[in-house]
């Protein structure tokens, strides 16, 4: 018997769980500003929004991030809001009537004088730059575009050749992709954006072009715990230290544009499956990024290889996948997103699917809490659950069991908006907020409730809920207990 107030559940049928275990990212931009497309967005699939703060005011972020939580609030669910700070985005100066034309093999100097450029020279207003370049250092322009070996350099300025020649123009962007750039993991613009973000309740912070652990401590001693860090990685010299980077984040970004501009494209997919190992090992979110549908900017339907592409993504198990211009600034950002979810739950229903996550599965951690994480996702199995539950406060034992890729979903149920929030992010993960749960006696009827108003499960199907007992104490998770939707009948 269920019993009657213990757990006020809605029903919206918005609330409901989506049927998938990936979670999609959108990006919002001038194709997606209004609360109708955000909110057709989100019915479509969009788990998380990202707001790009390398384009954007603080207005327009704010006016996005109001109508997300009204969104949230009318459809009885947590929604998950990641700020992605530009980082130091480096670029150069500008040009007597705004470009040049670069020669192959003809001298091009770059320096710290302001004057508009010309097809001799250019302004680059980064000295840290030039003190960390050395001869036959690689500066890449406007995502490589253009191709410059260093020749000579000083302090101030350096000479370079264009290996690779071509147009530039103002403000364009440049990688050096073979320096370590002595430069802190935030710019100016980044620490403002930063403090707004977290005034305005994100969940989680994204931070560009890491390059070692100090620049997430950096971020994470900021964030003071506010919200969740997650690491891009784009860099060569993130990848260096690809393992401690992960120990240092929340989640991770395999941010495949920069990556594929600072790295050799054909190293892409190979640094997108280590990425993902790694962080797998770790339990730390996933996220894989950038034209994953990037034809759908302009076309109704994505080509075959798009469609390959994020199904990849899923069958290598990353909690989520990203739509960026798609969503932003595409013809088509409602359909990029029933696109990508159609994909993912295709891919999902294989059954190569679940015995690639099985394949893949990790030794549980030698802990009594990854002890019985593991033997949770066991009884789960053996008993073919319709969902794994987990109670948790700091969102801890829900990431726990999301590490084990367990075969049914998994519906965390937390008091703690800001935890179901953050967990929008992670794979397999449903999380519903109610009160706070004082007594064991009452798990078995929440978990019940909130299983059947989510639309998980059916009468005579088991739960298996884990917990940490007392409640509220972070990374406790000690209990494994299995209860039947409609009562004690199904235990035979
Ligand atoms: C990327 O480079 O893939 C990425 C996600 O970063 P951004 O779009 O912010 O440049």
């Amino acid at each position: 018997m269920l019993r009657p107030g213990v757990f006020i559940m809605s029903d919206n049928e918005s609330s409901k769980y989506r049927g998938r275990r990936a979670k999609i990212i959108a990006t919002l931009g001038p194709a997606s500003k209004d609360a109708e497309t955000i909110e057709e967005l989100f019915e479509a699939g969009a788990d998380i929004f990202r707001l790009n703060f390398s384009h954007g005011s603080h207005d327009d972020h704010a006016k996005n991030i109001a109508i997300i939580r009204a969104i949230e609030k009318k459809l009885d669910r947590p929604v998950t809001i990641l700020m992605d700070l530009q980082g130091p985005k480096l670029r150069v100066g500008t040009f007597k009537g705004d470009k040049a034309i670069i020669k192959p093999g003809a001298p091009f100097r770059l320096d710290l004088d302001p004057t508009p450029g010309d097809d001799k020279r250019v302004c680059l207003p980064h000295p840290e730059i030039f003190a960390a370049l050395k001869v036959g250092s690689t500066l890449l322009v406007d995502d490589g575009h253009l191709r410059l070996k260093v020749k000579e350099c000083g302090p101030d300025y350096a000479i370079t050749e264009a290996v690779i020649a071509g147009g530039i123009s103002n403000r364009k962007g440049v990688n050096v992709p073979d320096v370590t750039l002595p430069i802190p993991a935030m710019t100016e613009k980044d620490k403002a954006d930063l403090q707004f973000g977290l005034s305005q309740g994100v969940d989680w912070v994204a931070l560009s072009f890491v390059q070692r652990p100090e620049d997430v401590a950096e971020v994470r001693a900021a964030v003071r715990g506010k919200a969740g860090v997650l690491a891009k990685l784009e860099k060569p010299s993130a990848l260096e230290h690809l393992d401690a980077i992960v120990d240092a984040s929340d989640a991770v970004m395999v941010a495949r544009g920069d990556l594929g501009v600072e790295m050799p494209l054909e190293q892409v997919p190979i640094l997108q499956k280590r990425i993902i190992r790694a962080c797998r090992k770790r339990g730390k979110p996933v996220v894989v990024a950038t034209q994953m549908l990037d034809s759908m900017i302009k076309s109704p339907v994505p080509t075959r290889a798009e469609a390959s592409d994020v199904a990849t993504a899923i069958y290598d198990s990353a909690d989520a996948v990203m739509l960026s211009a798609e969503t932003a600034a595409g013809q088509f950002p409602v359909r990029a997103v029933t696109t990508m979810h159609r994909i993912i739950k295709q891919v999902e229903a294989d059954e190569h699917y679940l015995s690639i996550m099985e394949a893949s599965r990790l030794e549980p951690d030698h802990s009594s809490p990854g002890a019985i994480t593991a033997a949770a996702r066991q009884v789960a199995h053996t008993l073919k659950a319709a969902a794994i539950v987990t109670f948790t406060t700091s969102g801890t034992t829900t990431l726990r069991a999301a590490r084990e890729r367990p075969d049914a979903p998994i519906m965390c149920i937390t008091p703690n908006i800001v935890a179901g929030r953050r967990l929008g992010l992670v794979w397999g993960v449903h999380a519903v907020v109610g009160d706070f749960i004082h007594s064991v006696d009452d798990i078995g009827d929440v978990a019940v409730n909130a299983a059947v108003a989510s639309g998980i499960g059916h009468e005579g199907q088991a739960l298996v809920i884990t917990a940490g007992m007392p409640f509220g104490k972070v990374g406790s998770t000690n209990m494994v207990r299995v209860v039947w939707i409609g009562g004690e009948t199904g235990a035979q």
